[in-house]
């Protein structure tokens, strides 16, 4: 081993002159047997060939035969080559996709007891070294030699002028734009897997809080998940209006002192202490609410945890960097997650979230929800929930008349080309559609399963409970039917499979959302009224404003770390805590009267999700501009089907094709100002 790490780097550079030579030399006699106009295409593929051509691939002998025996020089065999990938790669995915399926269906589906092993069969992913192989068997060479490999910037000025064969080309290159080896995938899914099990036992026993006068103002065996149960508990204590605003104000400081990490690390889901978050004081649990016992050794202590929080952020941040150097168009997780996972350009994402950020609208619609809740807003009001519009059926009457029709999953699944012909599909195409969609019944809440090649079907899993489907059930199958129909247009009338699907599943989400909004139509039951139509585009609104200052402290923390490599825990707690403020002070405190608040840093996805909380916002956006363009069109059938054809373009390019405008705030913000005024005539 020390030998030849002695001789490699003379070998090495020796190496690089060679390819460099064999290159030269390939390029000239390729170019003298396929013409001059074939010389772009034969350097742009030797080059990329090379870009991700290991030692252990072979020496410049083998890289040579690789290259006279692949490249595909004229078009027929260039033709012959991509048909034959393309219809490879489809069953290729397709049966991957079948085996996961039934793998997982003992866990997914309602059918009896799930053992061990049944676990094992649901999380095992037959797919995961693929791309190995396909690297080490050099057929993803072939395809690197042959198609263009493109950057974001390329796709978004030039795409809207490819031809439908360019762009299926040019996906199935960008299957192949990276090679990250498999001990640097191993080491991003351990750090997310540590972080991850971080956030996941990170609870907090409300009924242990105790505010200043000693009251515990939750109830016993309360165990909340920070952030997402915390955030929800203070979204449904806007009903209570006894207690409800005093719990807010005590969980916000619990937040805070996640955040800031001067929360005990004694409290951190542990039942055996008290603990008062706005002193900070700690004390023997004063009751006993849960099955376990205190431990002699359980100390009763207020040192605060020592910003393991960050720490576990930059181990996430340090497994994320590891793949900085196999992914030459995106060298780094930002650029991987905006212009690869999103395919939209960082500052125009910056640019949409800070255009709902300063709207006119915020101000106005803060002063709504201050006259609603009769008093000044309060920080933890981002989560302001209360522009729920009432009901005409009551939730049991709602259930008994769904149980009657949909007694099984079987009657749901005979009902569906009827349902279709309700939302304007004609009757050949709601046949036709449903013959492509089975109906499973699910042990969860429900989901949708399209498949990935054209001979399989679409499953919607949706909960049929014994006494028949209740009313939660048909409103998840109708979310879940418009995913199914969206996959099924989007893999089998999309003209190259290649392009199957949509930009990203904020598109799908946003498909799913007209089917769901429609299920007082299909149940035969009168349709949501204009005013509660404007309560639930300001409740999109205000949700909005939330998460695009959340998305922002992710974006300029994975900034702030990428400009600090060197980082410490601490540090990094300190970086966090000044962007929350800023933003804040920036976006929020205008409206809230009150500066240097913190809270916009506590969601756990900006921990362990690598991140992803941009998806959010976007994804309102995006499912908004997708319902608002069906409210337009009028009829739901047609529209569907012409928007879910384009297939997997950019998302500007979808958009522009479904809506004429390039993906944007515009229709949210639009909207907002009609249903402001709607509801403000009738108070
Ligand atoms: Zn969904």
């Amino acid at each position: 081993m020390a030998q030849s790490s002695v001789e490699t780097p003379t070998r090495t550079a020796l190496t690089a002159e060679q390819m460099k030579q064999t290159m030269s030399k390939l390029q000239a006699e390729l170019t003298a047997k396929y013409g001059q106009d074939q010389a772009i295409r034969i350097r742009r593929g030797l080059h990329q060939v090379v870009e991700f051509w290991r030692e252990d691939d072979g020496n410049t002998a083998v890289y040579e035969d690789f290259v006279s025996k692949n490249f595909a020089g004229d078009q027929a065999s260039l033709d012959i080559m991509f048909d034959r990938f393309q219809r490879l790669l489809e069953q290729l995915d397709g049966h991957m996709h079948e085996i996961v399926r039934e793998f997982r269906n003992q866990q997914d589906l309602d059918i009896g007891p799930v053992r061990t092993y049944d676990e094992t069969f649901g999380g095992y992913d037959p797919s995961a070294h693929v791309l190995d192989d396909f690297f080490q068997n050099k057929l993803a060479f072939t395809v690197l030699l042959n198609f263009p490999l493109t950057t974001l910037d390329e796709r978004i000025n030039f795409g809207p002028k490819w031809t439908r064969r360019q762009w299926a080309e040019t996906r199935l290159a960008q299957r192949f734009s990276k090679r990250i080896p498999a001990d640097v995938n191993l080491a991003i899914a351990q750090a997310a897997a540590e972080s991850d099990n971080y956030i996941t036992s990170y609870n907090i026993w409300m009924h242990h809080l105790v505010d200043d006068q000693g009251r515990r103002l939750f109830p016993p065996k309360m165990r909340l998940l920070s952030h997402w149960n915390l955030r929800d508990e203070i979204k449904a204590d806007y009903v209570d209006s006894k207690d409800g605003l005093a719990k807010q104000r005590i969980i916000q400081h619990v937040m805070e002192r996640i955040i800031t990490q001067s929360i005990p690390q004694a409290v951190v889901d542990n039942p055996h202490v008290d603990w008062n978050p706005f002193t900070n004081q700690v004390t023997p649990a004063g009751v006993n609410d849960s099955d376990s016992t205190a431990q002699d050794g359980d100390k009763i202590s207020a040192t605060p945890e020592p910003s393991t929080r960050y720490a576990m952020l930059l181990k996430t941040y340090h497994a994320a960097r590891l793949a900085d150097p196999y992914s030459p168009t995106e060298p780094t997780l930002i650029a991987r997650r905006f212009e690869d996972n999103r395919e939209l350009p960082e500052d125009r994402v910056q640019a949409m979230l800070e255009q709902v950020l300063t709207s006119p609208l915020v101000p106005q619609v803060a002063k709504l929800i201050e006259s609603r809740l009769g008093r000044p807003l309060e920080p933890f009001d981002i989560w302001y929930s209360g522009f729920r519009p009432g009901s005409k059926h009551s939730e049991a009457e709602l259930d008994a008349l769904v149980a009657k029709k949909y007694p099984a999953a079987e009657t749901y699944q005979k009902d569906i080309p009827n349902l279709l012909m309700k939302l304007g599909f004609s009757s050949e195409r709601a046949q036709n559609l449903a013959a492509r969609i089975v109906v499973d019944p699910a042990r969860g809440a429900g989901h949708a399963m399209g498949a990935e090649m054209r001979t399989e079907k679409a499953h919607l899993r949706t909960r049929v409970e014994k006494s028949g489907m209740n009313y939660k059930g048909f409103n998840v199958a109708a979310h879940e039917m418009g995913h199914n129909v969206e996959q099924t247009i989007s893999l089998n009338e999309v003209d190259y499979t290649l392009l199957q699907g949509v930009p990203n599943t904020a598109f799908t989400e946003g498909f799913a959302f007209v089917f769901q909004a429609q299920d007082m139509h299909l149940l035969g039951l009168a349709s949501p009224d204009a005013r509660s139509e404007a309560l639930k585009t300001l409740n999109d609104f205000w949700g909005t404003y939330e998460i695009a200052g959340v998305a922002l402290v992710d974006m300029a923390v994975w900034h702030w770390m990428y400009d600090h490599p060197e980082a410490t825990p601490e540090e990094l707690r300190e970086a966090t805590l000044q962007i929350s403020k800023d933003l804040w002070n920036k976006f929020y405190a205008p409206v809230f009267n009150q500066k240097d608040v913190v809270l916009l840093g506590v969601y756990s996805h900006m921990i362990d999700s690598f991140m992803y909380l941009p998806d959010y916002p976007i994804g309102h956006l995006i499912a908004f501009q997708i319902e608002e363009q069906m409210k337009k069109a009028g009829n739901i059938g047609s529209e569907f089907e012409r928007m879910a054809k384009m297939g997997r373009v950019t998302p500007d390019l979808w958009m522009e094709n479904a809506t004429g405008k390039p993906v944007g705030a515009e229709a949210l913000l639009s909207a907002t100002d009609e249903a402001l005024k709607q509801v403000k005539s009738r108070p």
